[in-house]
C-alpha cells in the first residue's frame, strides 16, 4: 500500500448529511458525522461550476476555499464587467483555444457557450453579446455572474468552508484517499473523500488566491506540469520612445510578431503603450508566442502597421493630400496630427528623424519615403513580458494526456479530477477562459455514482 504525501487521520473532516449552507461557511470540523462523496478544492468559476453540478445529482459535497469570499476573480473578470463567454459557433470557438483544443472537445460540446448563456439567464442574470460575439451581463458587474454561480452551489446544499487552505493530497495505490488542509484556526487537519475535484486555478493575479498551489500536488502523485508562463501579459520593449508613449491607444492597428525574423503572428485591432509595457487586445493576444520565445532566448520583434487600411501608394496619396490642406509653413507635427494619435507624434517624428517643429516646405520627399515607412512599420523589439500579477491567465499546466477528456479524471490516480486553469488549457481574451473553466467545471462535477 503506498500512501503519499501526509499523516494519516489526524482528525477526520466531519462531513454533513446534503442540506442547504449560507455563504459564510462554519468551520469544516463544526458539521455532524457522515462522509463526503467528493471535496472541491478551490471556489473560483471552475469549482463552483464543479461543486453544484455535483451536489445536484445528489452528492454529499464540500466546497474548501482558502480566501474569505468565493469567485474572487470571477469578480475582477472582463474590468469588473466579466466576459462570461463567447457567442461564437464551436469550430470558431476551438480556434482561439491555443493549445489542446482536441482535450477541449467534449468538455465543450457537454456544456457550450449557449448552455452557459442559458445557465446564469436562467438564474436571472440577462446577459447580451457585443463587438467579437463577447457575452457580458447586461448589468455590467461581474459581480451578478459570482452570485449567480456562488447561488448554483447553495441551492444545491453544497458545504462551502472559507479561509481553508488545502496543503496537499493523500492518495493510496494510486486511488484519492482524501487531503490535508489548515483550518480557520490555523491546525492542520485532514479530509477524507473517494472524489477530489482539483479547480485551485493558475498562478495569475496571486492575490485573487490563485497561487499554483494545485500544480504542486498534482506533480507529487506523478502528474507532468507543462512550463508555466503568464499568458495574456503586457510586453515590455526597449524601444527608446516607449516612455512617451504611455497613455497612448492604438483603436485599428495590424501587428506582426516576428520571432528570430520570421512572422508568427498577425493580429488587428486595438494597442495599448503604459507603463506596464504594450497592452490591449492585439498585444495580449501576442503574449503567449512573445513569452514562450523570450524563455528560449530568441529574438522577438513586433511590427505595427499604423494604417492598415491603406497600401503605400494610396498612403501616400493621403499624405500628400494632408500637406496640400495645410500650408508650408505649418509644422511636420501637424501633419502627423492628421494622421496618428497627438501621443505618437513626438514619437513619430523621431523615428522619422524629422523635428515636429520642421516647415512643412523643408520636409523633403526622402523625409516622406521615410514617414510612409515609419506609418507601415513601426518596430518594437520586445524584450520582456509583465508578471504573474498582472497577467491574466496561465499558458501551461498539468499536461492533458494524463487527464480523461471524457470525465476530467486524473489517468494516474482514480478519484482525483482536474477542472480549469489548473490545465494545461488556455485562450485568447474573449470570453473563452471562462468557458473552458464552466465546461471542464461542469464535466468534472458530472460523477458516477
Ligand atoms: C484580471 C483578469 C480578468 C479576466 N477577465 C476574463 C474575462 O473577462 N473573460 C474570461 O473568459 N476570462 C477572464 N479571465 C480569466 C479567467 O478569470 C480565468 O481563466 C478563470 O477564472 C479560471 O478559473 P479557475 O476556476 O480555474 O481558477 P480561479 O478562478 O483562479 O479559482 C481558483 C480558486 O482556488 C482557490 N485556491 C487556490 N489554492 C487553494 C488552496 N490551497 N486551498 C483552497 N483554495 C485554493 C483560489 O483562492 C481561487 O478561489 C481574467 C483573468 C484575470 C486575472
Amino acid at each position: 500500500m503506498r500512501q503519499r504525501i501526509i499523516k494519516r487521520n489526524e482528525q477526520s473532516l466531519a462531513p454533513t448529511p446534503r442540506r442547504k449552507t449560507a455563504e459564510e461557511g462554519t468551520d469544516v470540523e463544526e458539521q455532524e458525522e457522515a462522509g463526503w462523496d467528493v471535496i472541491v478544492i478551490g471556489a473560483g468559476a471552475a469549482g463552483l461550476m464543479a461543486a453544484g453540478t455535483a451536489a445536484r445529482s445528489g452528492f454529499r459535497v464540500l466546497l474548501l476555499e482558502k480566501m474569505d469570499k468565493s469567485g474572487r476573480k470571477v469578480r475582477i473578470t472582463g474590468k469588473g464587467r466579466c466576459n462570461v463567454t463567447n457567442a461564437r459557433p464551436p469550430e470558431e470557438f476551438a480556434e482561439q483555444v491555443r493549445v489542446n483544443a482536441d482535450f477541449f472537445a467534449p468538455a465543450f460540446d457537454e456544456f457550450n457557450n449557449k448552455m452557459t448563456i442559458r445557465f446564469f439567464e436562467k438564474r436571472g442574470v440577462k446577459l447580451e453579446i457585443e463587438r467579437g460575439d463577447r457575452v457580458f451581463p447586461q448589468s455590467g458587474k461581474a459581480w451578478d455572474i459570482a452570485t449567480a454561480l456562488l447561488e448554483y452551489c447553495v441551492d444545491n446544499g453544497v458545504k462551502i468552508v472559507y479561509n481553508t487552505r488545502v496543503t496537499g493530497l493523500i492518495a493510496i495505490s494510486d486511488k484519492i484517499y482524501g487531503l490535508k488542509y489548515r483550518n480557520k484556526r490555523g491546525y492542520e487537519r485532514q479530509a477524507e473523500a473517494p472524489r477530489i475535484i482539483l479547480t485551485t486555478g493558475g498562478c495569475s493575479y496571486p492575490l485573487t488566491g490563485s497561487t499554483g498551489d494545485g500544480y504542486h500536488w498534482a506533480a507529487d502523485l506523478g502528474h507532468t506540469i507543462e512550463p508555466l508562463r503568464p499568458s495574456l501579459v503586457s510586453l515590455t520593449t526597449s524601444h527608446p520612445q516607449a516612455k512617451n508613449l504611455h497613455g497612448v491607444l492604438l483603436k485599428n492597428t495590424k501587428a506582426t510578431l516576428y520571432i528570430d525574423n520570421e512572422p508568427v503572428r498577425e493580429e488587428l485591432g486595438e494597442l495599448s503603450f503604459s507603463e506596464r509595457g504594450i497592452e490591449g487586445a492585439v498585444a495580449l493576444r501576442m503574449s503567449r508566442d512573445a513569452v514562450e520565445a523570450l524563455h528560449a532566448k530568441r529574438r522577438v520583434k513586433m511590427v505595427l502597421d499604423l494604417k492598415p487600411g491603406l497600401p503605400d501608394d494610396i498612403l501616400r496619396e493621403r499624405i500628400h493630400r494632408e500637406m496640400e490642406a495645410l500650408t508650408p509653413e505649418s509644422l511636420f507635427a501637424e501633419l502627423l496630427r492628421k494622421l496618428v494619435p497627438k501621443g505618437m507624434v513626438i514619437p513619430l517624428s523621431d523615428e522619422v528623424k524629422v523635428h515636429g517643429q520642421t516647415y512643412l516646405k523643408k520636409v523633403t520627399l526622402v523625409e516622406i519615403e521615410r514617414l510612409i515607412k515609419v506609418l507601415k512599420g513601426l518596430t518594437f523589439p520586445i524584450t520582456g513580458h509583465g508578471s504573474w500579477d498582472y497577467a491574466v491567465t496561465t499558458a501551461g499546466g498539468v499536461r492533458c494526456d494524463e487527464v480523461n477528456p471524457l470525465t476530467m479524471e486524473s489517468k494516474k490516480i482514480s478519484g482525483l479530477y482536474f477542472a480549469g486553469e489548473i490545465l494545461d488549457l488556455d485562450a485568447n481574451t474573449g470570453g473563452y477562459n471562462l468557458q473552458i473553466a464552466f465546461s471542464t467545471g461542469k464535466l468534472a462535477g458530472m460523477l458516477k455514482k
